[in-house]
Formats: structure tokens, C-alpha cells, sequence
């Protein structure tokens, strides 16, 4: 590796001096110092001291081909050399950015046929949040602009983002959330759901909607938004009885349905999207992560036929973009990815094949003591720890836990992600059965490492 030109050897000093890591106490992340990650290969990543790990949540949900993919290097090439950079802002667009709005919605359905790029996750919660407000009073309902999302939400780190998602510790940075917005209940039976059983507990957390457009009153209320899966907030898989009264609720009460896909969408839950798995048509759906398997950034808003019409005959100018939106070369990194996807057939693969295989692996951890329950949809799996599973009582610091499992599996050679008291797991389409086992013996002695510190 010697001749690695970024190998410099006391990179993680000039890193404490400069750089300022996202999501991160940099105090006390200087004081212990980062870790360097140099390369990567396949489902692994190798750190500065060559020490090898198995990712087990593909980067941040998103490399969900794999590292290393010599076609991806070769498109982005391609595309670099033919024209690194146009916009799409003056009637004019590129080959890949068209290209790639129809790729997409040709997995989309039937009634999503537009396609709005951005660069990221939280720039298409930003556009979708205008977008909902200036459909609304085209259509005559300027004052239909309050938006709801959910408690322990995840849409971004931007101010728009940041306000719609539910984290109070975010919204304690910045005076959040801004205003016309507000939180209801989420779907997280196993710690909020109390004597109820999980299809009761699930309609009674979507009739909260209900509740909340009494209170605001319809006329003043533009959209719901929510993640199929919560992602951040602990992979919180919602019980049946919840998606089919959400989507019921946002059409008796004419508001706009924004299914955050970002994680979900491309294969993740062994569909194209979420909102296909879970069987409801949003009218919004902001996209990123999978769409380019976070080898370039590059994010998006799929737009249905209902908001579309309506931005296409009656809105003029909708005066939003990005310089980079549709950028080329992330365009077509994208496009090759999901030629990749679609090639390797790695969505049928999650759905058929890999998916259940992990499943049986993660639902075998179900007996261990700590743990009290094993969700999986797909290739996503959460795992929520428990002192005493008879009960569902929690640990009493619930957000030390997580942590403690989560050092263990990276001692062991395992990247996993804690959210408070629960794993979570990510990992690539292409990962094999036998680095799958790894995954669970590695978990499984971070469990045996829990129960035996709780135990002291
Ligand atoms: C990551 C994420 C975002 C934000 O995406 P960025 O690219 O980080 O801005 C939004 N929604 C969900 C569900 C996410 O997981």
C-alpha cells in the first residue's frame, strides 16, 4: 500500500487539527483519535493499520453493490471524459440525468412517471417539502402548508430535514423545528406498545394522523411523510395493520403521502421500493443512498401523476434546483448501478435468496437472552435488547448498550450500527451465505459479551 499517495502517516493528527467530523463529538472523537479507512473490496473495508473489517451496514445503508466495482469506476470515467459537467437549469439536460429519470420510474409503478434530482437525502426532503406546499395552492389552498412526520423520524440533517425528522437532540441544535411542522406517535411496539398486541398497537399510532389533521385542521395540512422502515431511529419495523391505515387516513383527509425511500428504495426490503413492499402509493418519494450505491452522491424526489400534473400546467417556474442536480457523472454512476441491480437481478436476490438466508441467521439470535426481538424485512435487520425479555423491560442505559455490543463486533471485525438499545444491520446485495454467518457468530458474542458485563 506503500504507494498510496494519501498515506501519510500522522494523518490522524492533521485530522483532530481540521476536520470536523458530522454527527460527532469532536472532543472527544480528537482525543481518541479517528479511524482511517483506506480501502475496500467487496463487503469489506481495511483501516490505516490494515486491520480488516466485514461492513455489515454497507457504508451508511447505501453501498448496496458492493466496494470495488470496476464498472462503476469505468462509467464514472466514461462519463468524466465525454462531459464532466452541464446543468439541467436553462432548457437544457444531459444524456445520463434523462437516461436516469426513466430508469428509475420504470421500477416506480404505474401512476410515478417524474423524476426531481438532487444530491443527497436531505436536499430531496427540502424539495419535496416545497414541492407539497406550492401544489397545494396551485391548486388553490395557500393555506395547506403544515407538514407531520413522525417522532424518531430520520429525513436529513438539513434545517427542513432536521425539522421533519423527529430527534429531539436535533432539534435542540438551531432552534428546531421550524415552523409547520409536527410530530405524532411511531409504530415502535415493542417499547412504546404497553398490554396492546402489535396490530392493535399499529392502529392506534396511525389514527394519531387522524388526531393531529382535527387539530391542525385539514385546510392548513399538506402532507405526512414517513420512512416505510424507520432507519436511524432503530430499523422499526411497523405492524401489518399500520401502512393500510396511514394511506387510508391521507386520502379521506386529502393530504399528500411522502414515502422517504432513501433507505428503502433500489432493493433494500427485496422490492424497488418500500412503499411496493408494504402495498401503498405515495405521492411523493425522496430517493439517495441506494440510487448510486454512495459510490458519487446524487439523490432525487420521484413525483406521482397526481403533484406532477399539477406542476407541469399550473405552477410556472418552480424556483428550486441545485447546480449539481443531475449531475452527469452522478447521473451516470447511478444509471450504471442500477445496471448492475438489475443485471445481477440483486433485488429478486434480496427478496428470494440472500434475504431469507439472513433472516434465519438474524431470527436464530431471537434465543439469546439479551435479546428481545428480531425484525427483518429484506436485507435490513434490528435487533432490540432487553434485560428481561418476559417483561420487555429495558436496560437501564439503554443508550450504553447498544454502544457496548457495537464495540465489540468492531473488535471482533465486524462494522455494525447501535441506535440506543438496538443493532442494527445493513449489508450488501452481494454478500455471501458464508460472510452472512459471520455476521451472526460476531453478533452473537457481542450479545454473550453484554450478558456477561450485565451480569457484573
Ligand atoms: C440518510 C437519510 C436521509 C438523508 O440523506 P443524506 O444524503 O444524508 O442527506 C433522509 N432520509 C432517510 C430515511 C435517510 O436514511
Amino acid at each position: 500500500m506503500n504507494d498510496n499517495p494519501l498515506k501519510i502517516s500522522n494523518l490522524a493528527a492533521i485530522d483532530a487539527a481540521h476536520h470536523l467530523h458530522p454527527f460527532s463529538d469532536m472532543g472527544k472523537l480528537n482525543a481518541t483519535g479517528t479511524r482511517i479507512i483506506e480501502r475496500a473490496e467487496g463487503v469489506f473495508i481495511y483501516d490505516s493499520t490494515g486491520k480488516k473489517y466485514l461492513d455489515a451496514f454497507a457504508g451508511l445503508w447505501c453501498v448496496n453493490i458492493g466496494y470495488g466495482r470496476r464498472e462503476m469506476t469505468d462509467a464514472v470515467s466514461r462519463q468524466m471524459n465525454e462531459l464532466p459537467y452541464y446543468n439541467a437549469f436553462f432548457g437544457t439536460t444531459t444524456p445520463p440525468a434523462t437516461l436516469l429519470a426513466q430508469k428509475i420510474v420504470s421500477h416506480a409503478g404505474p401512476n410515478m412517471n417524474h423524476v426531481f434530482f438532487t444530491n443527497s437525502g436531505s436536499e430531496a426532503t427540502d424539495t419535496w417539502f416545497r414541492m407539497a406546499r406550492v401544489y397545494w395552492k396551485a391548486l388553490g389552498y395557500p393555506t395547506k402548508t403544515h407538514v407531520i412526520a413522525r417522532r424518531n423520524g430520520y429525513h436529513g440533517s438539513t434545517v427542513a430535514g432536521a425539522s421533519l425528522g423527529g430527534m429531539t437532540w436535533m432539534h435542540e441544535q438551531g432552534n428546531l423545528p421550524i415552523d409547520g411542522v409536527s410530530h405524532i406517535g411511531q409504530p415502535y411496539w415493542y417499547v412504546e406498545g404497553g398490554d396492546l398486541t402489535p396490530a392493535e398497537f399499529g392502529l392506534k399510532v396511525a389514527r394519531e394522523l387522524d388526531a393531529k389533521i382535527d387539530e391542525l385542521g385539514e385546510d392548513n395540512v399538506a402532507a405526512f411523510v414517513a420512512e416505510p422502515i424507520q432507519g436511524a431511529g432503530g430499523v422499526i419495523v411497523p405492524p401489518e395493520t399500520y401502512w393500510p391505515e396511514i394511506a387510508r387516513i391521507c386520502k379521506a383527509r386529502n393530504i399528500l403521502l411522502v414515502s422517504d425511500e432513501v433507505i428503502c428504495g433500489f432493493g433494500r426490503l427485496g422490492s424497488w421500493f418500500g412503499y411496493q413492499h408494504f402495498g401503498y402509493e405515495p405521492d411523493l418519494a425522496p430517493v439517495a443512498k441506494g440510487l448510486s450505491s454512495g459510490y458519487l452522491p446524487i439523490g432525487g424526489v420521484l413525483v406521482s401523476d397526481r403533484v406532477a400534473e399539477v406542476m407541469l400546467t399550473k405552477v410556472g417556474d418552480f424556483n428550486h434546483g441545485f447546480t449539481y442536480s443531475g449531475h452527469p457523472v452522478c447521473a451516470a454512476a447511478a444509471l450504471e448501478n442500477l445496471r448492475i441491480i438489475e443485471d445481477e437481478g440483486l433485488v429478486e436476490r434480496v427478496r428470494d435468496d440472500i434475504g431469507p438466508y439472513f433472516q434465519q441467521g438474524w431470527q436464530s439470535l431471537l434465543d439469546h437472552e439479551t435479546v428481545g426481538e428480531a425484525v427483518n424485512v429484506g436485507l435490513i435487520g434490528g435487533l432490540q435488547l432487553t434485560a428481561d425479555k418476559a417483561t420487555r423491560k429495558r436496560f437501564d442505559k439503554p443508550d450504553d448498550v447498544g454502544t457496548l455490543v457495537r464495540n465489540h463486533c468492531l473488535e471482533n471485525g465486524l462494522v455494525m450500527r447501535a441506535t440506543g438499545d438496538r443493532m442494527l444491520a445493513s449489508p450488501a446485495f452481494t454478500i455471501s451465505r458464508s460472510e452472512i454467518d459471520q455476521i451472526i457468530e460476531i453478533v452473537r458474542k457481542g450479545l454473550d459479551h453484554l450478558a456477561h458485563t450485565a451480569r457484573i
